[in-house]
């Protein structure tokens, strides 16, 4: 039976594992020392380590990469169900060696860099030695790349960039920078000269690139191919936030659940009202299809590729946004005034859910490209009248009885009984 929705007992182990892992060891560091997870102060490191290591002996590390690569070689569905526990976590991600933005940069440089290009920063990267940066949008427009004006020239032995950048995340503290010029993808090292890092925003970096020079091997595959490597790049970073989405909806699921049944109002627990009712089969709903939308989607790309999943991975896109501004919201209301403040992760959640309608490409891109996509699969009907038309598909199918009819009076009868049901 192909359609099956059950785990195999030793991944359950593994889950099981990650799961009780991220509530004893991660949760604690991530609020005992928050940020310790990403630091590279020593002390930190110290604390954060020795979890990673653990990680390693579990033969976890990397989750996204093939086996070749040195991750495990799990495929996105297994990666899918591990995200749906690591999601919960802040550290989580960068502690399992997992985390955006340099899962997707490390994804290019595996599909698109020279043994040489993956030596240098691809090693190095997987192991946490470096950590990178991914510079595309740029101040005067982000959903349209036609508007992108960062150019690398050639002159002698090295390229030369110039261009202006915006909202790169964690560029103040990358090592390298993936800069998508109009021709073609570089690496950067951010202590290079020329790279001018703003004042602000702080940790999406607004980046000035002034005759910034590279040695000529720092292209990263074709000089024509930056949108192509930015499709690959984006497409696994959608997929993989989408999966850590589905494990914050269930985060606030849980929060409104636990509440409904924790507090007292007009004499009876809150969840026997009827309307907290609605608002927990209504987020159920909603947090069961956005799993099995994206469970779906993972399965696709684990059995035909990222290409062929594109429109399952839009839908996976917007959706997430939604459904985690719907159910957030919802156990937010529901917590009352204390979910209004930051002492519970609700707050964090809903302010967290514009966003996710906005990174990675705005829902409306998204949406356009969905339509266009499912579209490419109609035609439009010839004539005044769709295809289920049914007066028309009624008249075909009586032609198809038309010796029944004119030879049996009781089914003609029965049949005209039939024409009725369009006079209205
Ligand atoms: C938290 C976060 C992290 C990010 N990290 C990075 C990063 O690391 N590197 C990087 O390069 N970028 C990053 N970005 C930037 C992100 O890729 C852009 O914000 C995104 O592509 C949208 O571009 P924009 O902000 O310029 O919005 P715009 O393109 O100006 O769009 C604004 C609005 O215009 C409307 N709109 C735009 N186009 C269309 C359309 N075709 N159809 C209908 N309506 C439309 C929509 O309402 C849209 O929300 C990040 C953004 C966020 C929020």
């Amino acid at each position: 039976m192909a359609w099956d929705f059950s785990t195999e007992p030793e991944f359950q182990e593994q889950l099981d594992w990650v799961e009780q892992f991220c509530r004893t060891e991660v949760e604690p560091l991530d609020l005992a020392f928050p940020g310790a997870a990403y630091s590279r102060n020593p002390k930190a490191k110290a604390l954060a380590d020795p979890l990673r290591q653990q990680v390693k002996d579990r033969g976890l590390w990397g989750l996204f990469l093939d086996r070749e690569l040195g991750g495990p070689g799990f495929g996105q569905l297994k990666l899918a169900l591990l995200n749906e526990i690591l999601g919960r976590y802040r550290s989580a991600p960068v502690i399992f060696g997992t985390a955006a933005p340099d899962t997707g940069n490390m994804e290019m440089l595996a599909a698109y860099g020279t043994d040489e290009q993956k030596r240098r920063w691809l090693d190095p990267l997987l192991n946490q030695e470096i950590f990178s940066a991914y510079s595309m949008t740029e101040p005067q427009g982000g959903s349209d790349p036609t508007l992108f004006k960062t150019r690398a020239v050639r002159d002698g032995d090295e390229w030369v960039i110039t261009g202006e950048k915006w909202f790169t995340s964690a560029g103040a503290r990358a090592d390298i920078i993936f800069v998508m010029c109009v021709n073609g993808m570089y690496v950067v090292p951010r202590t290079t000269p020329g790279v001018e890092i703003m004042e602000y925003p702080s940790t999406h970096n607004h980046i000035r690139y002034n005759d910034v020079r590279v040695p000529l091997d720092h292209l990263l595959g074709p000089e024509d191919g930056a949108r192509v490597l930015a499709q690959r790049r984006l497409g696994g970073g959608r997929i993989h936030h989408a999966m850590r989405t589905v494990a914050q909806v269930k985060l606030a699921f849980d929060i409104m659940c636990e509440r409904a049944l924790s507090r007292q109002s007009h004499g009876k627990v809150i969840a026997e009202h009827q309307m907290v009712q609605e608002a927990i089969a209504d987020s159920y709903a909603e947090l069961n299809m956005l799993r099995l939308l994206v469970l779906w989607t993972a399965w696709t790309i684990d059995n035909s590729s990222t290409k062929q999943a594109r429109t399952q991975i839009a839908t996976c896109k917007y959706t997430c946004a939604k459904v985690l501004r719907e159910v957030s919201y919802r156990a937010l209301h529901i917590m009352g005034s204390l979910g209004t403040t930051s002492l519970t992760p609700l707050q964090a959640m809903f302010a967290g859910s514009p966003v996710m309608a906005i990174a990675d490409g705005v829902d409306e891109v998204h949406k356009a490209t969905v339509a266009r996509n499912v579209l490419s699969g109609y035609e439009p009907h010839e004539g005044p009248w769709p295809t289920e038309y049914l007066p028309a598909k009624r008249e075909r199918a009586r032609k198809k009885y038309a010796d029944l009819l004119a030879s049996d009076p009781d089914l003609a009868a029965w049949s005209d009984r039939g024409a009725l049901a369009f006079t209205r």
